[in-house]
């Protein structure tokens, strides 16, 4: 009889290796079969056992990714096989990574889950750019949204921003002008700060800083490009947040 591997739900942070989980690094290091998508840095499937097999379910280039559904089978037919399975997503797996979706669909199967969590996309780029996600000063309060998602325009986002408050938005790039007009809509005022984190926490990031207004002219202007955060409120605009931009020019 064949026991059943476990899949295990893994974080891979938002993009430099040493900001794996240890039992994140420790599983890499030990798989047969990684099942990776298409945010997960090179430096982290670096860390996997020589040998591994590393299957990736996003063509990033041909913007191709298997479907849902056939992911959830993927790792649903490997464990009855046998086989442990690290399914390695970028970030954490639980925020908007559908990680939810392949636990159900394991459970479902009757494969065993465990999820191990990794430092989101926000989190690393408030670090990574020195930018403070609460402040006793300017905000006591955070929400993480997806500026890609069905309905857009229908989402109720009153509330989410303004003062005292950060609104972190993933998947914003394409959607940034609609963000910011819909903002703007439920009440903010244009002079809003707001900060872009491209490729947070890898060695091409960039900070960009600037008010909710000029947030779609920023975006092409600079060509800024997926994976990006987008970071609205007071906090984005603060004197820490500066410095940390003037020291990673100078180091550049
Ligand atoms: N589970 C992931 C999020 C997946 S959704 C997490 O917890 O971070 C994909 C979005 O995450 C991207 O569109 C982008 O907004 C954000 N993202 C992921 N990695 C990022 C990075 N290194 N820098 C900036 N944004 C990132």
């Amino acid at each position: 009889m064949i026991t059943v591997g476990t899949v295990y739900l893994v974080g891979a942070g938002p993009g430099a290796a040493d900001l794996l989980t240890l039992r994140a690094a420790r599983l890499l290091g030990a798989a047969e079969l990684v099942v990776h998508d298409g945010l997960v840095d090179p430096e982290v499937l670096a860390i996997a056992r020589p040998g591994a097999r590393l299957v990736s379910v996003a063509k990033s280039r041909a913007r191709h990714t298997l479907p849902q559904h056939e992911i959830n089978a993927l790792l649903v037919r490997e464990a009855l096989a046998g086989r442990d399975v690290v399914r390695l997503k970028g970030g954490d797996p639980l925020v908007f990574g559908r990680g939810g979706e392949e636990a159900e669909a394991c459970r479902a199967a009757g494969v065993p889950v465990e999820i191990v969590p990794g430092v989101t996309s926000a989190l690393g780029a408030a670090a990574a750019a020195q930018i403070p996600l609460t402040h006793r000063d300017a905000a006591s309060i955070v929400s993480f949204v997806a500026g890609q998602c069905k309905g857009l325009t229908e989402q109720n986002w009153a509330g989410l921003a303004g003062k005292g408050r950060t609104l972190v938005i993933y998947m914003g790039v394409k959607t940034a002008p609609r963000i910011a007009e819909k903002l703007m809509a439920d009440g903010l005022t244009p002079d809003v700060p707001i900060a872009v984190v491209e490729n947070a926490a890898r060695p091409a990031m960039r900070v960009l800083r600037g008010p909710l207004a000029g947030l779609a002219q920023l975006v092409e202007r600079e060509r800024v490009k997926s994976p990006a955060l987008i970071i609205i409120g007071d906090v984005a605009a603060r004197e820490d947040a500066a410095l940390a931009q003037f020291a990673l020019e100078a180091h550049s």
